[in-house]
């Protein structure tokens, strides 16, 4: 077993960290205040290599590995969560279903822009009906001759608006349930796309949140993605890959506010020491950074299963995703408990980070969820031999219910749409 990082890896880390402190921590409090989409800093990222980098040479992309990923993430996300979401999703949920699932006509014209960082990519599955129970998706796609009618409306779209592609799931086939689902590749110029509204949130204010309604949207069948009914599933699996992202999104976060943390206990004094002096205070770094380890521990592991071609990525991946989103908000709690009152104020980037960490546990699945993922994926497995469950496994009574919609890529196909819907 070998913990080091390659020269690659760390000259990656070692880049990446030198631009978001040279270009992104001087500007970031005031974008954040201004929700000032970071678009030149995004540019600037892709030219470095960071918008298409799971996504082989020959399309673009970097082709690295996916531990210099969530490197990468991790150290946007040190210092901006909004900026890692954005880079997240253009690499996780877009680049990689083009390119897996893409035709060479798709992957020609959309992975290069993409890798170059001139345009980002945006995922939607998300409706206002239906998040966590993706299979009740509403959007519908009809054939008439060589294009597809594309109607429904997208929530909570990352990168709506400022995206120039958007990976679209819509149903094609409302009486199949979950492998009625398909998915599309859709440019905002085509007719019948509209952005109707942007959310006001609490945190990754820079981050643009759409809704997008498709009325009547011509979407040429060459523009589909995969056949017709593997739309779950490519969601599915793009999303088990995602989740190691928003792992590493998490870490990043928690780095930066433990970081800011430590800073300000050797500085602050109170009752004649610095506060770093009390055991109190340094009870709560120590938790802080070894929650964080855990939690980093958790995000390479699931890196690493990826890199090994895992079948069962899903449950890793949900591992890593669900303990790192709630510890990055304990910590992110604790920073400010260490600033007192000034971490209660806009001056200050661990305010700025406790509402940043809370989107984490909520989006690409929820700690619910993945709870769902990991239980259903020990349950499964007979003691012993848990690296091989049987794709036919029959499903423990307690998820028979309506409430087992929720599951990862490997289970996609695995089930009945009438009994698992797919879900996240
Ligand atoms: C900032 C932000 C960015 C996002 N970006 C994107 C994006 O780019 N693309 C996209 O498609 N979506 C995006 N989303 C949507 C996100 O993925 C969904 O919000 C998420 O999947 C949860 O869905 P929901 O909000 O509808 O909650 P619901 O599904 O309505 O869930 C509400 C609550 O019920 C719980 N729950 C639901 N089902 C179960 C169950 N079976 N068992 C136990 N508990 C359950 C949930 O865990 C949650 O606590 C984004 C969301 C946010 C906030």
């Amino acid at each position: 077993m070998d913990f080091s990082l390659t020269d690659d890896q760390r000259l990656i880390r070692n880049t990446v960290r030198q631009f978001m402190e040279a270009e992104v921590r001087p500007v970031i409090r005031e974008y954040d205040r201004e929700e000032k989409f970071p678009e030149a800093e995004l540019r600037k990222l892709g030219e470095l290599g960071c918008c298409g980098m799971l996504v082989p040479e020959e399309w673009g992309g970097a082709g690295v590995d996916t531990i210099s990923y969530v490197l990468m993430l991790e150290e946007v996300a040190r210092v901006d969560a909004a900026t890692a979401v954005a880079l997240s999703v253009t690499n996780s949920v877009s680049s990689v279903p083009v390119w897996k699932h893409g035709t060479e006509a798709q992957k020609k014209k959309y992975l290069p822009p993409l890798a170059r960082g001139e345009t980002l990519g945006a995922f939607c599955l998300t409706e206002p009906q239906a998040g966590s129970d993706s299979a009740a998706i509403q959007a519908r796609a009809e054939r008439r001759g060589d294009v597809y009618r594309l109607n429904g409306t997208k929530s909570w779209v990352t990168n709506g608006g400022v995206s120039g592609l958007y990976v679209v799931f819509a149903k094609t086939d409302s009486a199949a349930g979950a492998r009625g689902v398909t998915a599309f590749l859709v440019e905002p110029g085509f007719p019948g796309f509209r952005v109707s509204r942007y959310e006001d949130k609490m945190g990754i204010r820079t981050s643009r949140s759409a809704e997008i309604v498709f009325t009547d949207c011509e979407v040429p069948a060459a523009n589909r993605l995969g056949e017709e009914g593997q739309g779950l599933k490519i969601a599915l699996e793009a999303l088990d890959g995602g989740r190691v992202g928003i792992g590493a999104q998490a870490v990043g976060i928690a780095q930066g506010a433990l970081e800011a943390a430590v800073g300000y206990a050797k500085q602050r004094r109170a009752f004649g020491k610095t506060i770093s002096e009390f055991q109190a205070i340094q009870w709560m770094l120590a938790d802080m950074q070894t929650e964080i380890e855990a939690a980093r521990g958790l995000v390479y592991y699931a890196a690493w299963q990826r890199d090994q071609g895992s079948a069962r990525l899903g449950p890793y991946a949900s591992r890593a995703k669900l303990y790192a989103s709630e510890m990055v908000n304990r910590v992110a709690y604790k920073a400010v408990q260490v600033h007192g009152s000034v971490g209660y104020s806009r001056e200050t980037d661990v305010e700025r980070m406790y509402r940043d960490a809370r989107v984490i546990s909520i989006y690409e699945g929820t700690s619910e969820i993945q709870r769902l993922i990991i239980a259903r994926d020990l349950l499964q497995s007979a003691p012993g031999v848990r690296e091989t469950p049987p794709r036919d496994a029959v499903l423990p009574k307690a998820f028979e219910h309506s409430q087992a919609k929720a599951l990862d890529s490997s289970q996609a196909e695995a089930f009945d749409s009438s009994r698992a819907k797919g879900g996240r």
